[in-house]
């Protein structure tokens, strides 16, 4: 007789790893294509757009053929002064280069957020993260905010994307709502297999699904995000760029992510949809080596994080050649992209369109004096993951000023590195700084009640994977004002990153010891004991994960994903009473508003009971599971494993559920064979019996 539900605990290796089952999409399509020479996508819109025209736009309507294509190329983790264009020597981007001198190049664009999920959201809304609210992974895209491939879709635009990074995969509730308006979405991430099928894509294989996707629509005015995450860590370009970059592998990164890009250019040329598509390139982020202390991003909001490199080459190369010194924010895409394509900007959009500043001053024209647009950023990770303050900044005038529990203030034409803070010397200006940022924030927040996280244990196992601290719910600990000073925590944060990408990569030892010496610094962390406790649980050692993960709960008894770790310890270790306890508390807890997460739940609940004999909770919580997710087979399974004695009729239609769902499966067929024998029916008994062994002998 199989056990499922037992079977499933035993062989689980870590909390969340057993409910890693998001189903993988094949994304790879045999698209036939005819290949079709078209001329240049250069027409009307175009003209009416430079005249300042706006054309009357019937939504309902195909986009004309003549309307200028959109490529917006977003390349992760990407600093601004690694690129040729913006005067790097390193020669790692000689396609983006190329590219830049048909562009207008802005010298000084700052993202909103250092995080890829939330600056992504800024750049493809036009709004702010205080209104839009994607200020940590897991947060929903709000149906009501514009958003430009809707409202390109909206304009006739045929609308896909191609993603390189889990974190942007709605299925994998890190940023739902992202897919609307797009005909396609092309995530295609597996639940099994390497870091390059799972949690991540190749800048190579983005490109070549992207480049699939425009031979199939070659006469179609399309909208095409290409996201490419390589540059993000951990830094494994693939070879020849291994070997060539092997003393500095980040920037092996960006070389081999421009060579994918290259790729993409030559085939809009091919295509002839080169000129007459605008094509915008930008980074999300930047990356930190250290810089203030800081590894990797999402903590600070300095330079080596937020500046961030951006070109826009116009349809047609208007104004290509130009260079932009009057600062630029991420914010401002949206507005931009509409204006140049001359679609009314939505009203809720808060960025402010850069076609002004691209304009190149009229000779004889009276000099204006070059507009200064101060950028505001900030950052929730410091707070949401790990207790500490957020930070916000704002860089006006030639300052940047930074608000955290010790205010910090910078002149970036004199100290562009940032390591003089002028706030004790310049205190009116300080405040000036802090006044312009409170009021910029009470301009541009919103007030209605934030959306709950879609934060879930399987994604929380992803982010992990990609080196986040992520609980989908804010961590318990000082209130605002007594919080700490992320200055003065930026170690544990690197220590933290540092172990959970060497536990991704198998080096337990280097997770463990990183995470040891974090805990020597701030013992009280919350997050470094949940994942002490949870590196253990995966060696199976529950007597050593058992301290960590109770502290944890001790340290943010709200957080459902701390009590379900305890749980599956507690379950895992057979203390099936307190792990019962520790699971009602999680589902009381949750807030998730994934079903899979939510199924997954109480199923572990429905273990839970089933193992203290209480068969009708079990049965009851496994009802739960399959409401929330019908076509989970493992739900299915046991459902139909815990009916099989009482209730036989009733276990058989979940378990040819089972079957289908995974058909090569032989255990239901196996419970199947044994319910007809139980029932007398031969015929059935015989026929389920050939198919389990057909399966086993083929899954041998
Ligand atoms: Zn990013």
């Amino acid at each position: 007789m199989l056990y499922p539900v037992e079977l499933r605990v035993q062989n689980c290796r870590t909390q969340a790893y057993q409910f890693l089952r998001v189903a993988g999409t094949a994304s790879i399509q045999n698209l036939a294509y005819t290949f079709r020479v078209i001329s240049p996508r250069f027409g009307i819109r175009v003209l009416q757009s430079w005249l300042g025209v706006t054309l009357l736009t019937c939504s309902a309507l195909a986009a004309p053929v003549s309307a200028p294509s959109v490529i917006l190329i977003t390349v992760d983790t990407t600093r601004a002064d690694r690129m040729g264009f913006l005067g790097s020597q390193r020669g790692l981007t000689p396609n983006l280069d190329s590219l830049a001198k048909q562009s207008v190049v802005f010298s000084r664009a700052y993202s909103q957020v250092p995080l890829t999920s939330p600056s992504h959201a800024t750049i493809l809304t036009g709004t702010y993260p205080q209104f839009n609210r994607v200020n940590d992974f897991g947060m929903p895209l709000a149906e009501t905010l514009p958003y430009l491939p809707k409202v390109l879709h909206d304009h006739g635009y045929k609308t896909a994307a191609f993603i390189g990074s889990v974190i942007l995969d709605p299925k994998s509730g890190a940023s739902p709502g992202f897919d609307r308006g797009f005909d396609e979405y092309d995530t295609g991430f597996a639940s099994t297999g390497d870091r390059y099928q799972v949690y991540e894509h190749r800048a190579a294989d983005v490109v070549s699904h992207a480049v699939d996707w425009l031979k199939a629509h070659p006469r179609s005015a399309c909208f095409v995000w290409i996201h490419l995450f390589d540059p993000h860590a951990p830094y494994e370009p693939p070879e020849p760029y291994k070997s060539r970059y092997a003393a500095n592998l980040y920037d092996g990164e960006i070389a081999y992510t421009d060579a994918a890009l290259g790729t993409l250019l030559e085939q809009l040329k091919k295509q002839t949809l080169f000129d007459g598509s605008l094509i915008a390139v930008m980074s999300d982020h930047g990356e930190a080596f250290g810089e203030h202390g800081e590894r990797n991003h999402g903590i600070f909001l300095y330079d080596e994080t937020i500046h961030v490199p951006l070109l826009i080459k116009l349809p047609g190369q208007r104004f290509a050649g130009t260079r932009v010194d009057q600062r630029a924010s991420l914010v401002d895409i949206m507005p931009t992209i509409l204006q140049a394509l001359s679609i009314p900007i939505p009203k809720s959009v808060q960025g402010k369109s850069l076609m002004a500043l691209m304009t190149p001053s009229v000779p004889g024209a009276s000099q204006r004096k070059p507009e200064d647009r101060s950028s505001y950023a900030e950052t929730d990770y410091p707070y949401r993951d790990f207790g500490w303050s957020s930070l916000r900044s704002l860089r006006s005038d030639k300052y940047l000023y930074v608000e955290a529990p010790r205010k910090e203030l910078y002149d970036q034409t004199a100290d562009p590195q940032a390591a003089h803070d002028l706030s004790k010397q310049s205190p009116a200006i300080t405040q000036t700084l802090a006044s312009q940022l409170t009021a910029l924030r009470r301009g541009t927040e919103n007030t209605t009640k934030a959306p709950e996280s879609a934060m879930n244990p399987a994604l929380g196992q992803k982010l992990a994977a990609l080196g986040y601290v992520s609980s989908g719910s804010v961590v318990a600990g000082a209130s605002n004002e007594n919080r700490a000073d992320p200055k003065d925590k930026i170690e544990i944060a690197n220590l933290v990153q540092e172990a959970l990408l060497a536990r991704e990569s198998g080096h337990l030892q280097d997770a463990t010891s990183a995470l040891e010496k974090a805990l020597s610094h701030d013992p009280g962390n919350a997050v470094v004991n949940r994942n002490l406790g949870t590196i253990w649980v995966d060696q199976q050692d529950y007597a050593r994960a058992l301290p960590y993960l109770r502290k944890a709960v001790e340290l943010s008894p709200n957080t459902a994903m701390d009590r379900y770790n305890l749980g599956l310890a507690y379950l895992s270790s057979g203390n099936t009473e307190d792990a019962k306890t520790e699971l009602e508390a999680a589902v009381a807890k949750s807030t998730s508003e994934n079903s899979q997460s939510l199924g997954n739940l109480h199923y572990t609940l429905a273990a839970a009971y089933s193992r203290l004999g209480r068969a009708d909770d079990a049965k009851r919580e496994m009802r739960k599971s399959l409401a929330l997710q019908p076509d989970d087979y493992e739900s299915n399974l046991v459902m139909g494993q815990m009916l099989a004695q009482d209730d036989p009729n009733a276990a058989i239609p979940y378990l040819q559920k089972a079957s289908k769902v995974q058909p090569t499966s032989p255990d239901p067929h196996i419970l199947l064979f044994q319910i007809y024998t139980a029932l007398g029916q031969a015929t059935s008994a015989a026929k389920e019996r050939t198919e389990a062994e057909r399966l086993q002998q083929a899954g041998k």
